[in-house]
């Protein structure tokens, strides 16, 4: 077996921004948050930190080997040396968001065959307090399109029969470290973070419109695939389905807890807003959104 051949039966297929899934793979623990300027070394292979599937604690590192032990667990990393700027000189030493060894590290058991009471959900509004998110026509919020929608989303799975706990129910903004931990804390089954959206600088925002559902990893995209469907056939007033999305969010990175982001709609177009804002539309997509994780909770997806 030549050289090339066997590096190629090593490689490790990882899922780029905007591409379908490949297999998770129980190493990549460990992330940052830079966009990939510095690489991690794996069993001997460079890997792109953002590509790896993880949160963590913010840790000072340095070029070269790094390592990191919680619980009689080491774990050890390297970091590249940072390439000289134009000027020549290097850039400062940083911080990286480095993952503890955790108890397991095991993706945990899926809760097909367990009631709902026995069931443990996770919401997240997103943003809140200074950070408002998007902003509508009207001047109003993300943030607090978010989190109505995500009472109702609790509203209808406490009804379902399932635990519910949220990241934030007021005005406030938990950190965004600190909205996955609230899902370890609690030892919940699935997280779900929920947004609206805005468009990208090249899109009209008049007419752009439409829901989609972030993950990660595989664990996360079922989940995501799940909500979705019901999102998607949901009734009345339904913005377009983008589908499943690829996406590296801190919120979605867990290698433990399946994980998703809702875009629900964006409040940037004068019909997504006024979608938004109807009581009406909000339960119908809190029904929808409620009525996916109740079908990833009975399936034996993981
Ligand atoms: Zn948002």
């Amino acid at each position: 077996m030549t050289a090339s051949v066997l590096l190629a039966a090593v490689t490790i297929a990882f899922p780029r921004e905007g591409q379908r899934f490949g297999p998770l793979d129980r190493c990549y623990l460990i992330g940052a948050t830079d966009g990939g300027e510095t690489n991690l070394v794996v069993a001997g292979r460079n890997v792109p930190v953002y590509r790896t599937g993880a949160w963590g604690v913010l840790l000072d590192v340095v070029p070269g080997t790094n390592s990191v032990s919680a619980g009689g667990v080491v774990r050890r990393f390297y970091v590249a040396p940072r390439k000289p700027t134009t000027a020549g000189t290097a850039k400062a030493p940083e911080k990286k968001y480095v993952k503890l060894p955790y108890a397991g590290d095991v993706p945990r058991a899926h809760p097909a065959g367990r009631s709902p009471e026995g069931i443990t959900i996770v919401i997240d509004p997103g943003h809140g307090a200074n950070d408002t998110g998007a902003v509508s026509p009207h001047g109003w919020f993300e943030k607090d399109a978010n989190l109505m929608l995500a009472k109702e989303v609790r509203s209808a799975l406490a009804a379902r029969g399932y635990n519910v706990v949220m990241t934030r129910s007021d005005d406030s903004f938990p950190e965004l470290y600190d909205r996955p931990k609230v899902a370890f804390a609690c030892n919940a089954d699935a997280f779900v973070s929920i947004h609206h959206n805005a468009p990208p600088h090249d899109k009209d925002p008049i007419a752009l419109r439409y829901h989609c559902v972030y993950a990660w990893n595989p664990l996360g995209e079922c989940l995501a695939k799940a909500i979705n469907a019901r999102m998607a056939s949901s009734s009345g007033g339904v913005p377009a389905d983008n589908g499943v999305m690829h996406a590296n969010f801190a919120v979605t990175r867990n290698p433990e807890i399946p994980s998703c982001l809702i875009e629900a709609d964006f409040v940037t177009s004068p019909a997504g807003e006024e979608s938004v804002w109807d009581p009406v539309r909000r339960r119908a997509t809190a029904e929808a959104v409620a009525s996916g994780i109740a079908d990833w909770c009975g399936s034996d997806l993981l």
